[in-house]
Protein backbone atom coordinates (compact mmCIF):
# COMPACT_ATOMS: atom_id res chain seq x y z
CA UNK A 1 0.00 0.00 0.00
CA UNK A 2 1.81 3.25 -1.10
CA UNK A 3 1.76 6.27 1.75
CA UNK A 4 0.99 9.89 0.01
CA UNK A 5 2.99 12.18 1.36
CA UNK A 6 3.56 15.87 -0.13
CA UNK A 7 6.84 16.58 -0.69
CA UNK A 8 7.49 20.68 -0.45
CA UNK A 9 9.28 22.35 -3.47
CA UNK A 10 10.38 19.03 -4.81
CA UNK A 11 12.11 17.88 -2.05
CA UNK A 12 11.97 14.82 -0.16
CA UNK A 13 13.30 13.27 2.81
CA UNK A 14 13.36 9.75 1.06
CA UNK A 15 15.25 9.95 -2.04
CA UNK A 16 16.13 7.83 -5.20
CA UNK A 17 19.29 7.42 -7.52
CA UNK A 18 17.76 5.90 -10.23
CA UNK A 19 14.47 7.12 -12.24
CA UNK A 20 12.01 4.68 -14.32
CA UNK A 21 9.60 6.35 -16.86
CA UNK A 22 7.63 3.42 -17.81
CA UNK A 23 3.62 1.69 -16.97
CA UNK A 24 2.47 0.89 -13.95
CA UNK A 25 3.45 -2.69 -14.32
CA UNK A 26 7.16 -1.86 -13.48
CA UNK A 27 6.58 -0.77 -9.33
CA UNK A 28 3.24 -2.14 -8.81
CA UNK A 29 4.49 -5.83 -7.60
CA UNK A 30 7.16 -3.90 -5.46
CA UNK A 31 6.94 -3.97 -1.42
CA UNK A 32 6.81 -0.58 0.45
CA UNK A 33 6.70 1.78 -2.43
CA UNK A 34 5.91 5.44 -1.10
CA UNK A 35 3.99 8.28 -3.53
CA UNK A 36 5.22 11.31 -3.58
CA UNK A 37 3.69 14.35 -5.25
CA UNK A 38 6.42 17.03 -6.96
CA UNK A 39 5.81 20.20 -7.84
CA UNK A 40 8.58 21.79 -10.33
CA UNK A 41 8.69 25.45 -12.21
CA UNK A 42 7.14 23.58 -14.85
CA UNK A 43 4.04 22.32 -13.56
CA UNK A 44 3.29 18.94 -12.29
CA UNK A 45 4.55 15.60 -13.73
CA UNK A 46 2.58 12.69 -15.15
CA UNK A 47 1.75 11.43 -12.02
CA UNK A 48 2.89 11.03 -8.34
CA UNK A 49 6.69 9.39 -8.28
CA UNK A 50 6.35 6.29 -6.37
CA UNK A 51 9.62 5.50 -4.71
CA UNK A 52 10.77 1.71 -3.94
CA UNK A 53 14.43 -0.08 -3.92
CA UNK A 54 15.11 -2.94 -6.15
CA UNK A 55 18.30 -4.82 -5.66
CA UNK A 56 18.99 -2.44 -3.16
CA UNK A 57 19.08 0.81 -5.41
CA UNK A 58 16.67 3.61 -4.69
CA UNK A 59 14.46 3.84 -7.57
CA UNK A 60 11.43 6.42 -8.14
CA UNK A 61 9.33 5.56 -11.14
CA UNK A 62 7.28 7.92 -12.88
CA UNK A 63 3.78 6.66 -14.94
CA UNK A 64 4.48 8.81 -17.89
CA UNK A 65 1.28 8.53 -18.93
CA UNK A 66 -0.05 9.17 -15.80
CA UNK A 67 -2.19 6.78 -13.47
CA UNK A 68 -4.97 5.16 -15.90
CA UNK A 69 -2.97 6.20 -19.07
CA UNK A 70 -4.78 9.71 -19.47
CA UNK A 71 -2.20 11.69 -21.36
CA UNK A 72 -1.62 11.24 -24.76
CA UNK A 73 2.22 11.37 -25.78
CA UNK A 74 1.96 15.17 -27.34
CA UNK A 75 0.27 16.35 -23.66
CA UNK A 76 3.33 14.47 -21.70
CA UNK A 77 4.92 17.61 -19.61
CA UNK A 78 8.16 16.07 -20.60
CA UNK A 79 10.10 19.08 -18.38
CA UNK A 80 8.02 18.67 -15.42
CA UNK A 81 9.28 14.92 -15.16
CA UNK A 82 12.82 15.18 -15.57
CA UNK A 83 12.52 17.85 -13.47
CA UNK A 84 10.89 15.79 -10.58
CA UNK A 85 13.09 13.02 -10.90
CA UNK A 86 16.03 15.00 -10.49
CA UNK A 87 14.77 17.04 -7.69
CA UNK A 88 14.49 13.76 -5.40
CA UNK A 89 18.25 12.83 -6.32
CA UNK A 90 17.86 10.65 -9.78
CA UNK A 91 20.78 10.74 -11.73
CA UNK A 92 20.71 8.13 -14.23
CA UNK A 93 16.99 7.50 -15.87
CA UNK A 94 15.46 4.72 -18.22
CA UNK A 95 13.30 5.19 -20.07
CA UNK A 96 11.53 1.65 -21.69
CA UNK A 97 9.21 2.35 -24.30
CA UNK A 98 6.69 0.51 -26.83
CA UNK A 99 7.62 1.29 -30.73
CA UNK A 100 6.61 -0.04 -34.00
CA UNK A 101 9.33 -2.39 -36.26
CA UNK A 102 10.37 -0.68 -39.24
CA UNK A 103 12.05 -3.79 -40.37
CA UNK A 104 10.38 -7.14 -40.89
CA UNK A 105 12.61 -9.13 -38.90
CA UNK A 106 11.94 -6.09 -35.95
CA UNK A 107 8.95 -8.34 -35.49
CA UNK A 108 6.59 -8.07 -31.83
CA UNK A 109 8.48 -9.09 -28.68
CA UNK A 110 11.58 -7.66 -30.16
CA UNK A 111 13.81 -5.66 -27.99
CA UNK A 112 15.60 -2.89 -29.45
CA UNK A 113 18.42 -0.88 -27.52
CA UNK A 114 19.00 2.12 -29.92
CA UNK A 115 21.80 4.06 -29.96
CA UNK A 116 20.12 7.29 -32.17
CA UNK A 117 17.16 9.21 -32.08
CA UNK A 118 15.33 11.30 -35.02
CA UNK A 119 13.10 14.11 -33.94
CA UNK A 120 9.66 14.27 -36.09
CA UNK A 121 7.27 15.47 -33.57
CA UNK A 122 5.82 18.86 -34.08
CA UNK A 123 4.72 20.51 -30.50
CA UNK A 124 6.84 20.03 -27.97
CA UNK A 125 8.74 21.90 -26.11
CA UNK A 126 12.16 20.46 -25.77
CA UNK A 127 14.45 22.67 -23.92
CA UNK A 128 14.70 24.45 -20.38
CA UNK A 129 17.71 26.62 -21.87
CA UNK A 130 14.47 29.31 -23.61
CA UNK A 131 15.34 32.58 -22.06
CA UNK A 132 11.91 32.33 -20.25
CA UNK A 133 11.96 33.18 -16.32
CA UNK A 134 11.34 30.73 -13.93
CA UNK A 135 8.56 31.51 -11.12
CA UNK A 136 11.47 32.05 -8.67
CA UNK A 137 12.45 34.79 -11.11
CA UNK A 138 15.44 33.21 -12.44
CA UNK A 139 16.21 33.95 -15.96
CA UNK A 140 17.94 30.41 -18.10
CA UNK A 141 20.06 31.01 -20.64
CA UNK A 142 20.02 30.26 -23.98
CA UNK A 143 22.70 27.45 -24.43
CA UNK A 144 22.86 24.63 -26.71
CA UNK A 145 24.08 21.17 -25.39
CA UNK A 146 25.48 18.23 -27.34
CA UNK A 147 23.17 15.34 -28.60
CA UNK A 148 25.54 13.54 -30.95
CA UNK A 149 25.22 10.20 -29.09
CA UNK A 150 21.62 10.67 -27.39
CA UNK A 151 21.85 7.72 -24.86
CA UNK A 152 24.39 6.71 -22.00
CA UNK A 153 26.49 4.29 -22.98
CA UNK A 154 27.00 3.09 -19.14
CA UNK A 155 22.79 2.80 -19.58
CA UNK A 156 23.03 0.83 -22.90
CA UNK A 157 25.56 -1.06 -22.01
CA UNK A 158 23.92 -2.23 -18.55
CA UNK A 159 20.11 -2.65 -21.01
CA UNK A 160 22.27 -4.80 -23.63
CA UNK A 161 23.94 -7.09 -20.79
CA UNK A 162 20.29 -7.17 -18.45
CA UNK A 163 18.35 -8.70 -21.52
CA UNK A 164 21.17 -11.34 -22.72
CA UNK A 165 21.08 -12.47 -18.96
CA UNK A 166 17.24 -12.81 -19.13
CA UNK A 167 17.82 -14.99 -22.45
CA UNK A 168 15.92 -12.15 -24.35
CA UNK A 169 19.03 -11.35 -27.19
CA UNK A 170 18.61 -7.97 -27.63
CA UNK A 171 19.17 -5.75 -30.91
CA UNK A 172 21.96 -3.68 -30.29
CA UNK A 173 21.66 0.05 -31.75
CA UNK A 174 19.59 1.36 -34.09
CA UNK A 175 17.58 4.60 -34.49
CA UNK A 176 14.59 4.90 -32.77
CA UNK A 177 12.17 8.23 -34.46
CA UNK A 178 9.47 9.73 -32.57
CA UNK A 179 6.27 10.97 -34.25
CA UNK A 180 3.81 13.46 -32.73
CA UNK A 181 1.34 10.52 -33.16
CA UNK A 182 -1.23 9.97 -31.10
CA UNK A 183 -2.51 7.90 -34.23
CA UNK A 184 -0.26 5.35 -35.88
CA UNK A 185 1.56 6.15 -39.14
CA UNK A 186 0.22 5.96 -42.83
CA UNK A 187 2.12 3.61 -44.87
CA UNK A 188 4.00 6.02 -47.12
CA UNK A 189 5.01 7.58 -43.68
CA UNK A 190 6.35 3.87 -42.33
CA UNK A 191 8.05 3.38 -45.98
CA UNK A 192 9.69 6.38 -45.94
CA UNK A 193 10.85 6.08 -42.26
CA UNK A 194 12.22 2.48 -43.37
CA UNK A 195 13.74 3.67 -46.38
CA UNK A 196 16.14 6.15 -44.50
CA UNK A 197 17.38 3.36 -42.21
CA UNK A 198 15.93 3.98 -39.11
CA UNK A 199 14.86 1.00 -37.00
CA UNK A 200 11.79 1.12 -34.82
CA UNK A 201 9.21 4.15 -34.37
CA UNK A 202 7.59 5.64 -31.44
CA UNK A 203 5.55 8.41 -30.16
CA UNK A 204 7.29 9.11 -26.94
CA UNK A 205 11.14 8.88 -26.62
CA UNK A 206 11.47 12.74 -27.90
CA UNK A 207 11.66 14.78 -25.81
CA UNK A 208 12.82 13.13 -22.93
CA UNK A 209 16.30 12.32 -24.52
CA UNK A 210 16.97 15.53 -25.00
CA UNK A 211 15.88 16.97 -21.79
CA UNK A 212 17.66 14.64 -19.63
CA UNK A 213 20.78 15.38 -21.47
CA UNK A 214 20.16 19.23 -20.64
CA UNK A 215 20.28 18.40 -16.82
CA UNK A 216 23.25 16.41 -16.79
CA UNK A 217 20.99 12.92 -16.40
CA UNK A 218 22.01 9.65 -18.17
CA UNK A 219 19.27 8.50 -20.16
CA UNK A 220 18.57 5.27 -21.95
CA UNK A 221 15.93 3.59 -23.41
CA UNK A 222 14.35 0.28 -23.88
CA UNK A 223 12.28 -0.64 -26.77
CA UNK A 224 9.89 -3.17 -26.94
CA UNK A 225 8.15 -3.50 -30.49
CA UNK A 226 4.73 -4.44 -30.02
CA UNK A 227 3.88 -4.37 -33.70
CA UNK A 228 5.10 -4.32 -37.47
CA UNK A 229 4.62 -0.41 -38.62
CA UNK A 230 2.42 -0.26 -41.36
CA UNK A 231 4.37 0.46 -43.67
CA UNK A 232 6.51 -3.05 -42.56
CA UNK A 233 3.00 -5.33 -43.00
CA UNK A 234 0.43 -6.34 -45.47
CA UNK A 235 -2.62 -6.39 -43.32
CA UNK A 236 -4.76 -3.58 -41.80
CA UNK A 237 -1.93 -1.73 -40.01
CA UNK A 238 -1.31 -1.04 -36.66
CA UNK A 239 -4.04 -1.23 -34.03
CA UNK A 240 -4.49 0.02 -30.37
CA UNK A 241 -6.05 -3.31 -28.92
CA UNK A 242 -2.72 -5.03 -31.17
CA UNK A 243 -0.52 -3.26 -29.21
CA UNK A 244 -1.81 -3.34 -26.24
CA UNK A 245 -1.95 -7.02 -26.42
CA UNK A 246 1.48 -7.61 -27.58
CA UNK A 247 2.63 -5.60 -24.64
CA UNK A 248 0.59 -7.00 -21.49
CA UNK A 249 2.19 -10.45 -23.03
CA UNK A 250 6.01 -9.08 -22.52
CA UNK A 251 5.36 -6.74 -19.35
CA UNK A 252 6.64 -9.47 -17.31
CA UNK A 253 9.94 -10.25 -18.59
CA UNK A 254 10.22 -6.66 -19.52
CA UNK A 255 10.18 -5.45 -15.73
CA UNK A 256 12.68 -8.17 -15.11
CA UNK A 257 15.17 -6.91 -17.69
CA UNK A 258 14.57 -3.52 -16.36
CA UNK A 259 15.03 -4.26 -12.58
CA UNK A 260 18.53 -6.46 -13.73
CA UNK A 261 19.35 -2.92 -15.47
CA UNK A 262 18.96 -0.81 -12.58
CA UNK A 263 21.19 -3.78 -10.59
CA UNK A 264 23.87 -3.05 -13.37
CA UNK A 265 23.96 0.18 -13.68
CA UNK A 266 27.23 2.19 -12.34
CA UNK A 267 27.29 3.02 -8.51
CA UNK A 268 29.29 5.67 -7.53
CA UNK A 269 30.67 8.26 -9.20
CA UNK A 270 29.30 8.60 -13.02
CA UNK A 271 32.15 8.80 -15.37
CA UNK A 272 30.66 9.31 -19.59
CA UNK A 273 29.76 12.04 -21.57
CA UNK A 274 26.43 12.46 -19.90
CA UNK A 275 27.69 14.10 -16.52
CA UNK A 276 29.43 16.67 -18.95
CA UNK A 277 26.97 17.88 -20.77
CA UNK A 278 26.80 21.30 -19.09
CA UNK A 279 30.48 21.81 -18.84
CA UNK A 280 31.23 25.37 -19.87
CA UNK A 281 27.71 26.20 -20.50
CA UNK A 282 26.24 28.97 -18.16
CA UNK A 283 22.61 28.09 -17.66
CA UNK A 284 21.54 31.43 -15.55
CA UNK A 285 19.65 28.61 -13.13
CA UNK A 286 20.13 26.01 -10.44
CA UNK A 287 19.68 22.86 -11.56
CA UNK A 288 17.18 20.58 -8.40
ZN1 LIG B 1 25.61 8.64 -18.70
Amino acid sequence: MANAERAANGRSSQGAEIGVIGGSGFYSFLEDVTEIQVDTPYGSPSDSLFLGEVAGRRVAFLPRHGRGHHLPPHRINYRANLWALRSVGVRQVLGPCAVGGLRPEYGPGTLLVPDQLVDRTKSRVQTYYDGCPLPDGTVPNVVHVALADPYCPEGRKAALAAARGRDWEPVDGGTLVVVEGPRFSTRAESRWHAAMGWSVVGMTGHPEAVLARELGLCYTTMTLVTDLDAGAETGEGVSHEEVLRVFAANVDRLRSVLFDAVEALPTGERDCLCTRALDGLDTGIRLP
